[in-house]
């Protein structure tokens, strides 16, 4: 498969496109903004968008925001949101936890932003926060691990204080096979505007499944449980829905697995030579990361849809 340039449609092909969909769900990081500078481009797009009659929901894999917190960021960069149109993993994770009828207690390795989502569904949890610093393991085994015998899940999202205590609790609340193991999402890396290496939550995660010798239900993209939350929640039709992403191995495998058509931005981080790569590949799971589409940035389909 090959991706097509979205600017390098007719006119008529082009409108062909915009006609095929009736929903758009956007990426966040990397489509809309880069931190916290928008790209520009993009609010006009997403407005005319809207102004089209199309819904938009804004997809994330992002577990360090509440809803709230996301909208309050979509209104000062541009972008028109509510609660409603916002599909974060802090939110998902609480959602999935409510569909399973969840009653016992979660204990988080990640921050406030799923906490504050598992108190608004009334899921119970303990504290999140930096852990005491682990002097030696052998006082750490002896005095510092309490565990509390209502917990019944362990969440590992992105947590700027993952430690190994951490680590040795959540490994041992997950040594009971009935305890629910989930991840928020994994994202390997974090895009940032500076020269480092950040890992994100997919480091985290992997690291607590190789401890338990467990395998982790996600939650975020690719996983199609936020297809399926989408549906449930919002009657989304699939083969009139549009997956906007920055990066395939989250973005793009997402909408290829649900049945959405794709479209890659490159503003965040998939560069088009390892698109190229990818359609090259004869490999079938290569082949799922392809999108339908590219654009250089949102923003270029402006003068095209306006
Ligand atoms: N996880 C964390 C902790 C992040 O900070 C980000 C981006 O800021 C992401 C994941 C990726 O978010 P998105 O799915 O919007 O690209
Ligand atoms: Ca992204």
């Amino acid at each position: 498969m090959v991706a097509v340039s979205l600017t390098s449609l007719s006119k008529e092909e082009f409108t062909n496109f915009i006609d095929s969909f009736d929903t758009v769900l956007t990426d966040c990081d990397g489509v809309l903004w880069l931190g916290n500078t928008v790209i520009l481009g993009s609010p006009n797009v997403i407005i005319q968008l809207q102004e089209m009659g199309k819904r938009v929901f804004y997809v994330t894999n992002n577990s360090s925001k509440t809803r709230d917190e996301i909208v309050s960021k979509c209104s000062r960069l541009g972008y028109p949101a509510t609660r409603d149109n916002i599909l974060s993993t802090a939110y998902l994770t609480a959602c999935y936890l409510q569909d399973i009828v969840f009653k016992k207690k979660v204990y988080v390795v990640g921050s406030k932003g799923i906490t504050q989502e598992l108190d608004a569904a009334g899921i119970k949890h303990l504290d999140v926060g930096p852990d005491p610093m682990c002097s030696d393991v052998a006082s750490l085994l002896r005095n510092e691990v309490q565990l509390d015998k209502d917990v019944g899940a362990v969440v590992v999202g992105f947590d700027e204080h993952f430690s190994f205590p951490k680590m040795v609790k959540a490994a041992t609340y997950l040594k009971q096979p009935n305890c629910i193991f989930i991840g928020t999402n994994t994202d390997e890396i974090l895009p940032t505007e500076f020269p480092l290496t950040v890992p994100g939550t997919g480091t985290f995660v992997r690291a607590m499944e190789t401890c338990t010798n467990r395998k982790a239900f996600k939650i975020g993209k690719p996983s199609p449980y936020v297809c399926e939350a989408i549906i449930k929640r919002h009657k989304v039709d699939p083969k009139k829905t549009l997956m906007i992403g920055d990066r395939c191995n989250t973005d793009i495998l997402f909408g290829t697995r649900c049945g959405f058509k794709t479209l890659l931005v490159l503003t965040g981080v998939t560069t088009l030579g390892e698109v190229h790569q990818l359609e090259k590949s004869s490999n079938k799971e290569d082949q799922e990361l392809v999108p339908d589409y590219y654009i250089d940035r949102l923003g270029d389909m402006l003068p095209l849809i306006s």
